[in-house]
């Protein structure tokens, strides 16, 4: 089959699903109030496909695309009723990569049987290791829960990031003590400049703080020097003198579109081709390949070609 490719040479490769829209913390990036703590024990079956839908639409992708990642994600993949059963799934497809990102606080009862049906890396959304700040960012509690998953996660081999959205004035205080708590587990942190997304998508730039200055912040502690970028790679990376390694995602200041290889499904069945993108593209299980290849090729132009121009769309609808 003749692969999918835009004028830039772009394919998608690394499928991102967004299981669900529920979630258990109330990042002040991502929403406004409560609305994400609907619930705290399991989806409620009517946000997402069936298991059997879902499975058999990443099926139907793979079989066009060759996918080598799937990325699962949510609103929060861990409250999702019948998570163990998409790993294994998606393991039984034959695609190299199962990953996921989750902000942790079910971590610890879930990592091992993550492990078992074939995940094998995670990515934990952590944007405090203060309490005090860590309630300011998640309107939650408890970060040791989410530190106790860490270390549940290394444990049982998962491989761990960590991920660390800074906003201006809220946690820019925490890049070094999140860096030094990476450093201490010897994990990756990558710091994420802020999206423009969601209820932020017009009022994101009083939050920015910059590649350049979470990079000035860190050298007042550590010397470091650049790495190479990987192909499609969302993060840029650097070296410390001691050998630990970091990261900045920096979507404003180093936009990565260039040889952006990402789709995403949400929980509904609608396929994006672009975060930029609100218009979600409708899968129907009747459509035929000649069908799904048209849509896929849509979903494709939609991409931009230098940076992303901001969402409607919450991180708790597509997952970022
Ligand atoms: S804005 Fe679109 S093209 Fe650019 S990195 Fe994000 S998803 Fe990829």
């Amino acid at each position: 089959m003749q692969v999918i490719e835009d004028k830039y040479g772009r394919t998608f490769k690394t499928l991102r699903v967004s299981l669900l829209s529920t979630c258990n913390l109330g990042c002040i990036y991502c929403v406004q109030g409560d609305e994400s703590l609907k619930l705290t024990n399991g989806a409620h079956p009517a946000t997402s496909l069936p298991l059997s839908e879902l499975l058999d639409t990443i099926r139907r992708l793979h079989a066009q695309l060759d996918l080598d990642t799937v990325r699962l994600t949510g609103g929060e993949p861990l409250l999702y009723h019948d998570l163990i059963g998409m790993i294994a799934g998606i393991r039984d497809l034959g695609i190299s990569h199962i990953k996921l990102t989750t902000n942790g606080f079910l971590l610890q009862r879930l990592a091992l049987p993550m492990k078992q049906a074939g995940m094998e890396s995670v990515n934990v959304s952590l944007d405090a290791i203060g309490e005090e700040v860590f309630l300011q960012m998640s309107r939650r509690h408890s970060v040791q829960r989410i530190l106790d998953g860490i270390d549940a996660a290394l444990d049982c081999g998962l491989e761990v990031k960590l991920n660390a959205v800074i906003m201006r004035g809220k946690n820019d205080s925490q890049i070094l003590p999140l860096l030094n708590f990476a450093f201490s587990r010897n994990i990756r942190i990558r710091f994420l400049e802020i999206m423009a997304m969601g209820h932020l998508h017009d009022q994101a730039d009083k939050y920015l703080f910059t590649r350049d200055e979470i990079l000035r912040e860190i050298g007042r502690q550590y010397r470091f020097t650049p790495l190479d970028r990987l192909q499609s790679s969302t993060a840029g990376y650097w070296k410390t003198g001691d050998g630990h390694v970091f990261g900045v995602i920096a979507n404003e200041s180093q936009p990565f579109c260039h040889d952006c290889n990402r789709l995403r499904l949400d929980s509904h069945g609608n396929i994006y081709g672009c975060l930029s993108d609100n218009h979600p593209i409708a899968l129907d299980k009747t459509d035929d390949e000649n069908a799904l290849r048209l849509k896929l090729e849509e979903a494709l132009s939609r991409k931009q070609a230098l940076k992303f121009t901001g969402s409607e769309l919450s991180m708790l609808e597509i997952g970022g």
